[in-house]
C-alpha cells in the first residue's frame, strides 16, 4: 500500500515528523535494520533549553551563534531556541520524564554554555527517552506504521521526489530524509552503526542541495580502550567537574572550551606525549556521585575494568555529528519538491561551523515538527512516465573509514584532501567524496573545519558551501 507521507528514519527527527503528519493522512516510518537503533538511542547528556530560572531564549541563541563561529542561521537558531520550551513541554506531555531536584527539572551546565539548561533523564539516558516517549505517541497514532528494512537506497525522482524503493516502489506524496548523521564513514566514532549518510547519498543523488557538508564535529571524549566500542564519555561529565589530564597528571585545557578547541588540544597532547590517549578525571567526585549522576556511562566503563569513582578514563576524539547535510529551510524543504528533510541529516544552518552541546536533539523535535507540518501541503505528483531511480549507496570498502580519519578528520591539509578525492572518487564513495571536495574548496580554519595550511577564518569563506550533482562546490 502506497502511504501519503514516506518517513525515511525513527530517530527523535523522524518520529516527531510522523506524530505531526498522522492527522493529515497515512504515514510509513522506515528505519534501517532495527527500530530501535539510532542516535538518539545513544544520545547521554541532554537537551539544551532556555528554561531555567536564570535563562533566558536570547541568550541561548547568544551561545549557539557563537559556537557556530560566524556561519549560523539566525533565523534558524531562533527558531530552535524560540520553539525549544514548547517542544519539551510536548514531550513531557507524552510522557517524557526528565531528571527533577523536588518538582523542578533539574538543569546541568556544557561546553560553551553560559547556563544551567541542559535537561537530561535517568541521569545519561535523555535521547532513548525522548524516542521512547515519541514512539509510544506515534505508534498510538491509527494512520501511523512501522518497518525495519535493510536500508533505502534508492529514491523515485522525476522533476521533484515522489516515493522510494523498499521491496518494491512506494510512492507518497512527500518523502522525509531523517536518517541521522555520517559518523561511521570514520574510523572512529562514536555513531551507531546505521550512521553511514545515506540520506545525504539519496539527496544528492536525486539532484538536491548539500551545504556545509565539510563541517564534522569530532567529540573530544571517547573511550579509547583496546577492544572496546568508542563509547562517548558525554560532556556532561566535564560540566560536572571532570578534568583531563596527560599520563603525568597534568592539565592541559580548558574542559568546558568548544568542542573542535578541546579535541585539538587532546590531539595536540597525544602527539606532544606520544600517547595513545589521555584520561577523564571525575574520581574526585567520588563514586557514590559518578554511579548516580551517570549510572550508564558508569557501568559501561566498569565493563572495560575502568572505574570512574576511583580512576580517569583513557579518551581520544572520535567523529561524533555532522553539522551540514541535505540544504532546507526552516519547513524542512530541500532544493526538490516532495523531499524534506529533517534532524542531523538536514542543514538549516542552525549549527553554522559547530554545534552547541545538546543542540541536536532539540533540533530534531523542533524541526521534525515543521517538517511535518509543511509535509502536510504537499502535493507532489511526478508527471506519467518520467520515473528514474536514483541509486545511491556504493558497496562499503574497508579503506574509507581510515582515509576518511587521516584526510577529512580533526586536521585537514590540502594534499590529504586532494588524495582523497582521488580516491573516493574510483571508490564511487558518494559522501566521502562531498565531504572531502567541500573541505578541499573551503580554504580556511572555521569552527570544526581546521586546516593546517589555512590556519586563520578568512572572511572570504563566511559564507555557507553548496554542492550539488550537476554542479561544483560553491560558496553562498
Ligand atoms: C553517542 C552519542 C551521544 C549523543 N549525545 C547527544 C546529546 O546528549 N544531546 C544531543 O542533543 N545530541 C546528542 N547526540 C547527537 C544526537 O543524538 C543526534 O544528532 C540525533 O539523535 C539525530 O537524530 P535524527 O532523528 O536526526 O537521527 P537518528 O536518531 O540517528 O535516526 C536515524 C534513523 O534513520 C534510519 N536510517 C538511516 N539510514 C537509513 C536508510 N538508508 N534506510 C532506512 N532508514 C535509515 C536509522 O535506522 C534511524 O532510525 C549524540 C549522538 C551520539 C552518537
Amino acid at each position: 500500500m502506497n502511504p501519503d507521507f514516506l518517513v525515511i528514519g525513527a530517530g527523535v527527527a523522524g518520529l516527531r515528523a510522523a506524530i505531526e503528519l498522522a492527522e493529515a493522512g497515512t504515514v510509513l516510518v522506515v528505519a534501517k535494520d532495527s527500530l530501535r537503533e539510532s542516535s538518539s538511542e545513544y544520545a547521554q547528556g541532554g537537551i539544551a533549553v532556555a528554561l531555567s530560572d536564570d535563562d533566558e531564549v536570547a541568550l541561548h541563541e547568544q551561545d549557539t551563534m557563537r559556537a557556530g563561529d560566524g556561519l549560523c542561521n539566525l533565523a534558524a537558531v531562533r527558531t530552535l531556541v524560540e520553539e525549544g520550551p514548547a517542544a519539551i513541554q510536548e514531550l513531557i506531555e507524552w510522557g517524557a520524564e526528565f531528571d527533577r531536584d523536588g518538582n523542578r527539572l533539574a538543569f546541568t551546565r556544557e561546553g560553551a554554555h553560559s547556563r544551567n539548561r541542559v535537561l537530561h533523564a535517568h541521569g545519561d539516558s535523555t535521547g532513548r527517552e525522548i524516542a521512547r516517549a515519541l514512539y509510544h505517541k506515534a505508534a498510538s497514532l491509527a494512520h501511523v506504521t512501522f518497518r525495519s528494512f535493510a536500508a533505502i537506497t534508492e529514491l523515485l525522482v522525476s522533476e521533484g521526489v515522489y516515493g522510494a524503493v523498499l521491496d518494491e516502489p512506494i510512492h507518497a506524496r512527500a518523502v522525509l530524509l531523517a536518517t541521522g548523521g555520517l559518523g561511521r564513514l570514520y574510523l572512529h566514532t562514536t555513531n551507531p552503526e546505521v550512521a553511514t549518510g545515506d540520506g545525504v547519498a539519496m539527496g544528492y543523488h536525486a539532484g538536491a542541495e548539500i551545504s556545509d557538508i565539510e563541517f564534522v564535529q569530532f567529540h573530544p571524549t571517547a573511550l579509547a580502550l583496546e577492544g572496546a566500542p568508542n563509547f562517548l564519555l558525554s560532556e556532561a561529565l566535564r560540566g560536572e567537574g571532570a578534568l583531563l589530564k596527560n599520563a603525568s597528571g597534568e592539565r592541559f585545557t580548558e574542559e568546558l572550551a568548544p568542542r573542535d578547541v578541546v579535541a585539538r588540544a587532546i590531539v595536540n597532547e597525544m602527539r606532544r606525549t606520544g600517547a595513545p590517549h589521555v584520561l577523564l578525571d571525575l574520581s574526585h567526585r567520588g563514586e557514590q556521585f559518578v554511579r548516580e549522576r551517570f549510572p550508564r556511562i558508569f557501568e559501561t566503563c566498569l565493563r572495560y575494568g575502568i572505574n570512574l569513582g576511583r580512576e580517569g578514563a583513557p579518551v581520544a576524539p572520535a567523529a561524533h555529528y555532522a553539522m551540514g547535510g541535505v540544504r532546507t529551510d526552516l519547513d524542512g524543504r530541500t532544493t526538490l519538491p516532495g523531499l524534506f528533510a529533517a534532524g542531523e541529516v538536514a542543514c538549516t544552518g542552525v549549527h553554522g561551523a559547530n554545534r552547541l552541546a545538546s543542540n541536536s536533539l532539540l533540533e530534531g523535535v523542533v524541526f521534525g515538527k515543521r517538517a511535518g507540518r509543511a509535509m502536510r501541503e504537499a502535493g507532489f505528483r511526478p508527471a506519467v512516465g518520467s520515473a528514474v531511480a536514483s541509486r545511491t549507496l556504493p558497496p562499503p570498502d574497508a579503506a574509507i573509514p581510515r582515509l576518511m580519519w587521516e584526510h577529512c578528520g580533526i586536521v585537514r591539509a590540502a594534499e590529504g584532501l586532494q588524495k582523497a578525492c582521488e580516491e573516493f572518487e574510483s571508490l564511487h564513495a558518494t559522501v566521502p567524496l562531498l565531504i572531502a571536495r567541500c573541505a578541499l574548496a573551503r580554504r580556511e580554519s572555521r569552527g570544526a573545519h581546521f586546516r593546517a595550511d589555512y590556519p586563520i577564518k578568512s572572511d572570504q569563506y563566511a559564507r555557507h558551501s553548496i554542492i550539488r550533482k550537476d554542479a561544483c562546490v560553491t560558496f553562498a
